[in-house]
């Protein structure tokens, strides 16, 4: 079995990750692999962090990894909050705040045109490689829901009437961009690994 260590201190991405990925692969968190350290993300775009992060555990453990960066972009604030997601309303990461902040920019501004992007960054075998997944949507005026994480109360996805906020674990997982950035890690594994 293929083991890779996933490198996020966010159990909410490890629980997302571990199902979109199911059992063909061994997903390894920092706190499983005694690992308690806060990864920097002091780049201004998705790739670099994602790359960052998972060159940090590398350097750390001599260990196949991966990681991944996620920003939420709104077409109507320029692409804010994007690579800035986690800390927009400030270093201390509230959700809550950050929510908040988002609605408050926005306003009663009619386009409402969103999208989640997930960067994963993999270093197998010495080399680095990149998958990405999006998930189209737009920003609603209040929050609906108390499941997921992050701005999930406030995203519709595109061809749904529910926020992330407002579905289960797998329903998020039919559409979401983590998930979409992680079946392109599987068929990436699966070709060039299970197969091989
Ligand atoms: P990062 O990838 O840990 O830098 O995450 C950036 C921020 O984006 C998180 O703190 C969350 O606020 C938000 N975020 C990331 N992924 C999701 C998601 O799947 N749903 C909602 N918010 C998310």
């Amino acid at each position: 079995m293929i083991q890779l260590i996933f490198a996020t201190n966010n159990a909410h991405k490890v629980e997302e990750i571990q199902a979109a990925i199911g059992s063909k692969i061994e997903v390894i968190s920092l706190k499983q692999a005694g690992i308690d350290i806060d990864i920097p993300e002091p780049h201004d775009t998705l790739e670099a962090n994602a790359t960052e992060k998972s060159r940090t555990i590398l350097q750390l453990t001599g260990l196949n990894c991966f990681s991944e960066d996620t920003g939420l972009e709104v077409d109507a604030l320029g692409g804010e909050p994007g690579v800035k997601s986690a800390r927009y309303a400030g270093e201390d990461k509230a959700f809550d705040n950050n929510i908040d902040k988002l609605l408050s920019k926005l306003g009663n501004n009619p386009d409402r045109r969103a999208r989640f992007r997930t960067v994963i960054s993999l270093l197998w075998e010495g080399r680095e490689y990149l998958f990405e997944g999006i998930c189209e949507g737009a920003i609603i005026g209040e929050r609906r829901g108390n499941g997921g994480f992050g701005y999930d109360p406030v995203f519709v996805p595109a061809g749904s009437t529910l926020t992330f906020g407002e579905m289960s674990l797998e329903e998020k997982g039919k559409l979401s961009h983590r998930k979409k950035a992680a079946d392109k890690l599987v068929s990436f594994l699966q070709d060039k690994v299970l197969h091989a």
